[in-house]
């Protein structure tokens, strides 16, 4: 197949979130098999062209936005043997941030930026010939390109066979914006309707994305049910339905180059599902970093985390000074986000000495040795599309205790006390009693099971979510999405 991916973000390059992990592995994965793949994406000022060894590809690209023209300019690298190509055009894309400036302020003129990518990925094909059997796009900002392609290149020579597929990585992110830029964006007023592209009254980018794409996906298969569902889906639950089978959830990968502990070069000692010494030394050194005390016997639980009300962790501060004052515990917290969380959780380690540890900020080093050194991984997210550290941690041997949501769900099986089976501990409720309490039963099988903690870590060490395997997914849903296209042009 020939696979073009258009979004806003990609690893190494550019990266705010899960998205950009996912537009840097999977193509990679997809290439592996066989298909031909390429990558579209801004080039925005912060990239660094040298280190990244940007070269001139193409100048100038002209790409229709309504009635105007606007003119840019075409970088190329190479990505692990594929072609990324960065759409330079510095009226849109010469800014500090991605989205928002210094000050959070969205950019006022984003449905104007991310429609021109949309179409300037498009334009690409079509100026050097690659016929694209799947245009692949991300999230709202390049959710269009599914409606140009049914709009205006239904019978064009080189995109009139693409089938289009959409993935959401996070569905709170739709892309609203008012009417006033519909004519810019040249989608034709006949279709501003609202089973199309009109939101009462303004635009919604993700929605016209989704009723005009051949196939809509999620990142996991309990955030696909949760979003079709009036409280999961932030408005967009009856177009979601609507698509029938034809609205997925694939589990995201996990890089295993950069995370896992056999290889990992960040940790204090490397160890094996098969020799755990190692990580006994990395807990050991962890309590030291962090000044806790050292006990082998004492379990830690980490967490590693944006320090945000969507990960739950105004509930856990709720929990976490009772857990302190009944339990035999240890907690290392690595976040930034919220001023408020972050000043609670900063004023832990004063109050607890020897039995909290943490760090405001973002450091990619600790976040390894976390999921290395620590017991138990703690994630009480009210919502979560898919996760990444859940899945570290079950790599790493590090029990994860996880509000049964989303992507936590799907990855993380229920410890049963009869059998030892599972692979961390979960719960449902959204409350501080919840986590209290689950942790509680965490901490009493490390204490009085000792044997199904051990158990439980070689099923954890041994579950497999890796690219390859959601790639495999992947191409089943682009066949699908080509089956669609094909039965809707009858
Ligand atoms: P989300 O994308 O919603 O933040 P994920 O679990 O999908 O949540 O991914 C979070 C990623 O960011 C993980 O790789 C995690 O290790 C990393 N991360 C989050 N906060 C920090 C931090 N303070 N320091 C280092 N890494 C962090």
């Amino acid at each position: 197949m020939n696979i073009v991916m258009i979004a806003s973000e990609c690893v190494p390059y550019a990266k705010t979130g899960g998205l950009a992990d996912v537009v840097g592995a999977l193509p990679v994965e997809l290439q592996k098999l066989g298909h031909q793949v390429m990558v579209v994406m801004p080039k925005y000022s912060f990239i660094d062209g040298e280190r990244f060894n940007l070269r001139p590809f193409l100048s100038p690209l002209g790409v229709w936005m309504g009635d105007t023209l606007e003119w840019c300019a075409v970088h190329v690298t190479d990505h692990h043997g594929l072609p990324v190509y960065f759409i330079e055009f510095d009226q849109y894309f010469n800014r500090w941030g991605l989205y928002h400036d210094a000050d959070f302020n969205d950019y006022l003129d984003n449905p104007r930026r991310f429609g021109f990518l949309t179409r300037a990925g498009l334009q690409l094909c079509r100026d050097i010939h690659f016929a694209p059997d799947i245009v692949h796009v991300h999230d709202w900002h390049t959710a269009l390109a599914a409606a140009y392609l049914k709009i205006w290149h239904w019978n064009d020579p080189v995109l009139g066979k693409a089938a289009s597929v959409l993935t959401i990585h996070n569905i709170a992110y739709q892309g609203i914006y008012d009417a006033r830029h519909y004519p810019y964006l040249g989608l034709q007023w006949i279709n501003f309707t609202p089973d199309k592209l009109e939101d009462h009254g303004r635009i919604n980018f993700l929605k016209g994305g989704i009723v005009y794409a051949d196939m809509v996906n999620t990142v996991s298969p309990t955030y696909a049910r949760e979003t079709r569902t009036p409280e999961g889906g932030y408005g967009l639950a009856p177009y979601l339905n609507d698509k029938g089978e034809n609205y997925i959830g694939i589990l995201n990968g996990v890089d295993y180059n950069r995370w896992n502990p056999e290889t990992d070069p960040m940790i204090p000692m490397r160890y094996s599902a098969k020799d755990l010494s190692g990580k006994a030394v990395c807990k050991r050194e962890l309590q030291r970093r962090f000044s806790l005390n050292v006990d082998a016997n004492i379990p830690i639980i980490g967490v590693v985390s944006r320090l945000v009300t969507q990960k739950g962790l105004h509930l856990l501060a709720q929990a976490i000074e009772d857990i302190l004052n009944n339990m035999r515990v240890q907690f290392v917290i690595l976040g930034a986000g919220e001023k408020e969380l972050e000043s609670f959780y900063s004023s832990l380690p004063a109050r607890y000495p020897g039995r909290v540890g943490g760090y405001i900020g973002y450091n990619e080093e600790l976040s390894h040795w976390i999921e290395a050194g620590a017991d138990f991984f703690i994630m009480p997210s009210l919502s979560e599309p898919c996760g990444l550290n859940q899945m570290y941690s079950l790599k790493y041997g590090t029990l994860p205790i996880v509000r049964a949501v989303g992507g936590l769900d799907d990855t993380v099986q229920q410890y049963d006390e009869a059998s030892a089976a599972g692979t961390g501990f979960k719960f449902w409720e959204a409350s501080p009693r919840a986590i209290y309490y689950t942790v509680g039963w965490a901490i009493s099988t490390f204490f009085d099971r000792r044997e199904h903690i051990q158990q439980m870590i070689q099923t954890a060490m041994a579950q497999d979510f890796s690219w390859e395997r959601s790639a495999g997914e992947y191409v089943r849903l682009y066949e699908r999405a080509i089956a669609n296209k094909q039965s809707s042009k009858g």
